[in-house]
């Protein structure tokens, strides 16, 4: 069996509470082992078309950095 530590030195086992929550029953910490780790995720997939066009301009234009958007749609977020 799988045992967590709350990381606070209780030596208490995580209890598994749901959704991918685990809480330390000592005090009562909770961590959410199910959520995904967001560092590092600089792939720009959620990138608006306002900072997609801010990177554009500032790119001089560059066809390599639209993230998906047409240079019709950046240049309206740009508002020219
Ligand atoms: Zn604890």
């Amino acid at each position: 069996m799988v045992s967590y530590g709350c990381g606070n030195g209780c030596g208490a086992d995580m209890e598994y509470i749901g959704d991918g929550d685990w809480k330390c029953p000592t005090c009562g910490k909770v961590i959410a082992f199910g959520e995904p780790d967001e560092e590092d995720d600089d792939n720009g997939e959620a990138l608006s078309v306002w900072d997609a066009a801010d990177i554009y301009l500032s790119r001089g234009f560059d066809e390599d950095y639209r993230f998906g958007y047409t240079h019709e749609e950046l240049m309206k977020a740009l508002g020219k």
